[in-house]
């Protein structure tokens, strides 16, 4: 069986204050379903303390890693420090970090490479921006994605991975990917995941939705037998919408 996860993305937002408030107001959500795992990616000079003050149904990660050991690299972070300091998964290829930081899939291959390498587990996002959409070239486009930064992986390896779809056109934006446009492309993810490894395989890899994710549209996005959670940007800096979108499994 694979996870069901909902995940929270909260980018370069919060001061401490704001931060230490948000996730304490998440401590205290009560009737979340056990079965979902909880992530909380938060600005990283806040994991280490989030990774001590959580309980067990939360785990946290880091947005943003360099594939480097040690070094010269002024400004970045390794992924054993992030290990180091509580971080159990990584965020790799977010939209965000493609277009304003240039990350193209040869690095972010590395990237993979180097989260697996130190056991953490990769949330790797793909989705196409609106004009590939508008080209109806979205299917082929998110494919070469997974081939071009994930597809390299061992058996063993992908098992370990976690995939996100997020549309680009949809991320902050306040539009959803329609119902039946997410299981489609979760579909033909889980169809690629199968032509490369095998039917046990694919089924067993938790891919999630993400763009403008909300208490409104989550259960019905969740309710897609391929869709297998969530992972929320401006949602999740609220408590209450961010606790409604896990309950919405
Ligand atoms: C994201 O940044 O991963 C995201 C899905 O953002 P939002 O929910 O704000 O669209």
């Amino acid at each position: 069986m694979r996870k069901k996860m909902v995940a929270a993305n909260w980018k370069m937002n919060l001061l401490p204050a704001e931060a230490e408030e948000l996730f304490n107001a998440l401590l205290v959500q009560k009737e979340w379903p056990k079965d979902v795992q909880i992530l909380v990616f938060p600005p990283a000079v806040y994991l280490q303390h989030f990774s001590q003050v959580k309980d067990d149904r939360i785990s946290v990660g880091i947005q943003n890693f360099f594939p480097k050991e040690a070094g010269a690299y002024t400004g970045e972070i390794s992924v054993t420090q992030a290990k180091s300091c509580g971080a159990e998964y990584a965020l790799i290829g977010h939209s965000e970090r493609r277009a304003y930081f240039g990350e193209h899939s040869d690095f972010l291959k590395t990237k993979v490479d180097a989260a697996l390498e130190h056991d953490v587990h990769p949330i790797f996002c793909c989705g196409e921006p609106l004009d590939i959409r508008e080209a109806n070239q979205e299917k082929a486009f998110v494919k070469q994605q997974l081939i071009d930064s994930l597809f390299h992986l061992t058996r063993e390896e992908i098992l370990k991975t976690t995939i996100a779809y997020e549309p680009v056109w949809a991320i902050g934006t306040g539009k959803t990917a329609s119902v039946a446009q997410a299981e489609d492309m979760h579909q033909s993810i889980r169809d690629w995941l199968t032509e490369n490894y095998s039917i046990e395989i694919a089924n067993q890899i938790s891919i999630l939705y993400g763009g403008s994710c909300s208490p409104e549209n989550a259960a019905e996005l969740f309710a897609c037998p391929n869709v297998d959670g969530g992972l929320i940007g401006g949602a999740s800096l609220n408590a209450e919408a961010f606790s409604n979108i896990i309950k919405a499994f």
